[in-house]
């Protein structure tokens, strides 16, 4: 077989030793991009598929050594605050910023890595993974670089390495289908059935979504496992898990597992200069998340809570 070129690709971060999110210990391999912008992310980072600063205030001496060497006047101090030009920084390849500051208040989020440089860290962490392990593909969207994705895998299951992917669907079918007889194992998002409560907290249409979950469901033979964030308030009713459910039995699939919300990445929201709008909401109690497992049980569905899902 012919193996694909192994492109470069936009990461934004690599973690080892993973047991949640795929068989056995894992890295998993996080692509920045994401074509949703859910208010509840954890990894607000992985939003925009180009580097960028994220700046930590407490950190900060005022010396103003960022603004001095930043080569495209993107920086602007104001109250004891820096404000940084989005549109500037994209295009942005020396990143002079955050390589002046030295108190580690200014750093790049996100970098460019070559294919054949991930695939030696890939097989460098081989060597914890024991028998069961692999890569997990997360993100942001791993399906938003179709061509990195497609040649990754390709030469991870050349090398009988298992591979996952985590995707919210919510790209093109054409993005999605080359790399599926590389891929074990798809873990498929799907946050609400309404359209205009998708669009509400997502920014964007459900449509795509539910058409590549349905044709996923016919074309995939590995394993395909449905996840829901929970989110009290807004998907978590019995009206919508009922829905959920009807819409999966329709497609003939019978596994999801459920999220529930935390705050864990709500620190890195004010690091980009962004608004948490997911502030006050509460994360849902045990008995709320196991109400919503008996409804879906009710459907003949296995519904697994948080890391409960069986590898
Ligand atoms: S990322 Fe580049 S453009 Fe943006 S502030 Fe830093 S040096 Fe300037
Ligand atoms: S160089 Fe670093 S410490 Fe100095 S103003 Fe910029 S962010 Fe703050």
């Amino acid at each position: 077989m012919v193996s694909a070129k192994l492109t470069n690709g936009y990461l934004f971060d690599i973690q080892g030793f993973s047991i949640h999110d795929g068989p056995g210990c894992r890295t998993l391999i996080f692509l920045k991009g994401c074509s949703l912008q859910c208010s509840w992310c954890s990894n607000p980072e992985g939003l925009h598929n180009f580097p960028e600063p994220l700046y930590n205030s407490s950190k900060c001496i005022f010396d103003f050594l960022c603004i001095e060497a930043c080569g495209k006047q993107a920086i602007t101090a104001v109250d004891h605050d820096l404000h940084f030009d989005n549109n500037l920084c994209s295009d942005c390849v020396a990143y002079e910023c955050a390589k002046a500051c030295c108190t580690g208040a200014l750093k790049i989020g996100g970098y460019k890595i070559s294919g054949d440089e991930l695939m030696k860290k890939i097989q460098r962490d081989r060597q914890y993974w024991g028998s069961a392990g692999g890569i997990t593909l997360t993100g942001g969207e791993p399906f938003l670089q179709p061509l990195f994705v497609k040649a990754l895998l390709q030469r991870c299951h050349q090398s009988y390495i298992h591979t996952a992917v985590e995707t919210c669907g919510n790209v093109a079918w054409k993005n999605i289908e080359p790399s599926l007889e590389y891929l074990d194992w798809v873990f498929y998002d799907i946050k609400h059935m309404d359209n205009s409560r998708h669009v509400a907290m997502t920014g964007t249409e459900n449509k795509m979504i539910l058409e590549n979950a349905r044709t996923l469901a016919t074309n995939f033979t590995g394993r395909l496992v449905f996840r829901m964030p929970v989110i009290p308030g807004y998907n978590d009713d019995e009206e919508h898990i009922r829905q959920l459910s009807g819409f999966l039995n329709s497609i003939g699939k019978d596994e999801i597992n459920i999220l529930p919300l935390h705050h864990l990445g709500r620190e890195k929201y004010s690091l980009l200069g962004k608004t948490y709008y997911t502030e006050n909401f509460i994360p849902p109690l045990k008995e709320s998340l196991s109400y919503i497992q008996s409804v879906f049980r009710d459907h003949k569905i296995n519904c697994y809570i948080g890391t409960e899902t069986p590898f």
